[in-house]
């Protein structure tokens, strides 16, 4: 009539017709649309145990929250212990949400991944390169041990040992010898810091 044929027009055509077409073979036929979400995708769920996350308090699950911290947390907390914080001010999370045991191996690579660049070995960004070397990712946005499971946290937290002891080893101005300590030189510029390349290339 009009000439005007919009998608959603043609599309409810053929889900007419599909319908039809399965009546006449006999069957039942159930189409739905799927509804749009009023809370959008924004829901975090406890990896856990599937259940929707609910923002409140630290109080209670932090021994001292002093500083007001906000977390996501498992409704069935304290069964399912599971929960993270929030970058403060936002209702961001700082990664996804861990049981108590991912906490403690997060908190521990962090620990050591820190004293990477802490001790003075590379810089903060030298660090992060060589974080998103062993975790073999080229996209420095997943170099996050916030994120990390299990596995790459023991990954972390044995290879920062391994390039400390290496450099406690081997003194800062040598290179390193076995293959992962010689892509991580090749990574981070010489695996010495910015000071130290200075030098060498005046010397
Ligand atoms: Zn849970």
């Amino acid at each position: 009539m009009c000439g005007l044929r919009t998608d959603s027009i043609l599309l409810s055509l053929d889900i007419r017709q599909i319908r039809e077409k399965m009546i006449l073979m006999g069957k039942t036929v159930h189409i739905t649309r799927k509804k749009k979400s009023r809370k959008g995708n924004n829901q975090i769920r406890c990896p856990y145990c599937g259940a929707v996350a609910r923002y409140q308090s630290a109080d209670g699950i932090y021994r001292d929250n002093s500083r007001n911290v906000m977390l996501y947390v498992c409704p069935n907390y304290p069964e399912c212990d599971s929960y993270v914080r929030v970058h403060e001010g936002t209702k961001i999370p700082v990664g996804s949400m861990a049981n108590r045991e991912l906490r403690g191996l997060r908190k521990e690579a962090h620990d050591y991944f820190n004293k990477l660049y802490l001790n003075g070995y590379m810089s903060k960004d030298e660090a992060y390169r060589w974080l998103a070397d062993i975790i073999c990712t080229t996209d420095m946005a997943n170099a996050h041990i916030g994120n990390m499971s299990d596995y790459y946290c023991r990954l972390v937290i044995e290879k920062s040992k391994d390039f400390i002891n290496a450099r406690k080893q081997a003194g800062s101005d040598k290179p390193y010898q076995d293959g992962m300590k010689r892509r991580c030189f090749d990574v981070i510029g010489g695996g010495l810091d910015e000071t130290e390349r200075k030098r060498k290339a005046v010397s």
